[in-house]
């Protein structure tokens, strides 16, 4: 209708990262590729989206990810879904480009992603419904070493992001041999209190009991406290297994804690499983969490190979990092123009120093030198230089250091070096 105004916001669950936060997201993703690749893990980068099935199949159509939270329409006759995970992805492209061919005993492959993810979230959790992960899958590795490893992994990369108040928490959660043992017992269990527990409970109990430690409810956490342990129904290989992860971990001097209570909530963990939450943040305080899934490659037509693997989330590894990621990139220089021929020729000289490396900002019409100064100021320059009639003729020009305010006069080359010396003071 004319005469109306629509006002467009970005929609509920989704948010822009602005210009300022944008350091914080590269010093992210820039210390992820450096730790990564040290622990020899290589870049995938899949689709955002992929078949509606591979999600179904591998995440489980029981879950809640997947009966309520997937985007999913229709494009041509193909059902397709935006990745609510991307460990599904991984696999499938692991499969689809017969990596396993190249893994031997040993030496499995490595890979890690970075990107957006897609849920359709419950406005009232305060979840973003596209968010962030950064995650890492080890694939041909059935030792207890790549869990610890990996795990380890995951702890430098926390280190390295300077996030120091965090607590591991670990479990184990069987395999084929004796999961459904446990399950039994839990069914068992958990039969006479049903009527006791909230309703997504019930349902779990009947789809896939375990779930239930994934409840929220207060009261029904506390009743579950008394359900009987996995550690009961372990069979042997699998409490080796965990006992050696154990191990090395201590051998790696990593703190943690067994929490029987931690099961994740996705269909194909087997065996370790673990979370990395931030002490004093709450109860939404997990920072990255995965473990080990040595049915999915099958499940998604390969061969049967070992996977562990986990994800973090990087809204809150952001959040969590607060100061130490680093300072907003900035102009390293302003050219202050000063009348017509010195923002004319400023034009050419941003050219040659842009040429050379420097950031430079300049106006893209003659300004008064006071207005041009408080842009200085506002854009977080380190230095202005005046370029003016009387500086061309002279060839020097005066730059001005604009945290300390001191004032030097250099050429063409100077102003470069100078710059470029305060740059890698401060290591931006
Ligand atoms: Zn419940
Ligand atoms: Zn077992």
């Amino acid at each position: 209708m004319r005469g109306m105004t629509v006002r467009y916001q970005a929609l509920r669950g989704t948010r822009d990262i602005l210009p300022d936060e944008i350091a914080a997201w590269r010093f992210l993703e820039n210390t992820t590729h450096e730790v990564f690749s040290r622990y020899g893990f290589r870049e995938l980068r899949t689709p955002i989206f992929e078949a509606t099935e591979l999600f179904a199949r591998s995440v489980g159509a029981a879950t809640d990810i997947v009966r309520k939270e997937m985007y999913t329409f229709t494009a041509g006759d193909e059902s397709v879904t935006l990745r609510p995970e991307n460990t599904a992805p991984v696999v499938r492209a692991f499969v689809e480009h017969a990596f396993h061919r190249t893994i031997a005993a040993g030496f499995p492959e490595r890979l890690y992603y970075l990107g957006p993810m897609f849920r359709y979230e419950r406005p009232q959790k305060g979840r973003q419904r596209q968010f962030h992960q950064i995650g890492a899958e080890l694939l041909g590795a059935p030792e207890p070493l790549a869990d610890a490893e990996t795990i380890e992994m995951a702890w430098s990369l926390l280190s390295a992001l300077s996030i120091e108040d965090r607590e591991l928490r670990l479990n184990t959660v069987g395999d084929t041999a004796c999961r459904p043992r446990y399950r039994e017992t839990l069914t068992r269990w958990l039969a006479p209190r049903l009527p006791a527990l909230c309703e997504d409970c019930r349902r779990r109990a009947v789809e896939n009991p375990l779930r239930v430690f994934d409840c929220k409810v207060e009261a029904d956490r506390k009743l579950l406290e008394e359900a009987p342990d996995m550690a009961g129904s372990l069979c042997a290989p699998c409490a080796e297994h965990f006992d050696a992860v154990r191990a090395m971990l201590d051998g790696f001097k990593i703190a943690y804690v067994v929490d029987p209570r931690l099961v994740r909530g996705l269909d194909y963990y087997q065996r370790t499983v673990f979370e990395i939450v931030a002490t004093g943040l709450g109860a939404q305080n997990a920072l990255l969490g995965g473990g080990r899934y040595d049915g999915l490659v099958d499940e998604l037509g390969g061969p049967a190979i070992p996977g562990f693997g986990f994800a973090a989330g990087m809204e809150r590894l952001v959040m969590v990092m607060g100061k130490t990621a680093g300072v907003a990139v900035s102009s390293d220089v302003l050219l202050v123009g000063l009348g017509e021929i010195g923002f004319l020729a400023s034009i050419g000289l941003a050219r040659t120093l842009r040429a050379r490396g420097l950031r430079v900002a300049m106006p893209l019409t003659e300004r008064p030198l006071g207005a041009q100064m408080k842009r200085a100021e506002r854009l977080g320059a380190r230095f202005a230089l005046f370029v003016g009639e009387t500086e061309l003729a002279r060839g020097r020009f005066g730059l001005k250091n604009l945290t300390s305010g001191e004032q030097i006069e250099v050429d063409e080359a100077g102003i470069e070096a100078v710059v470029l010396a305060e740059r890698n003071d401060h290591g931006r």
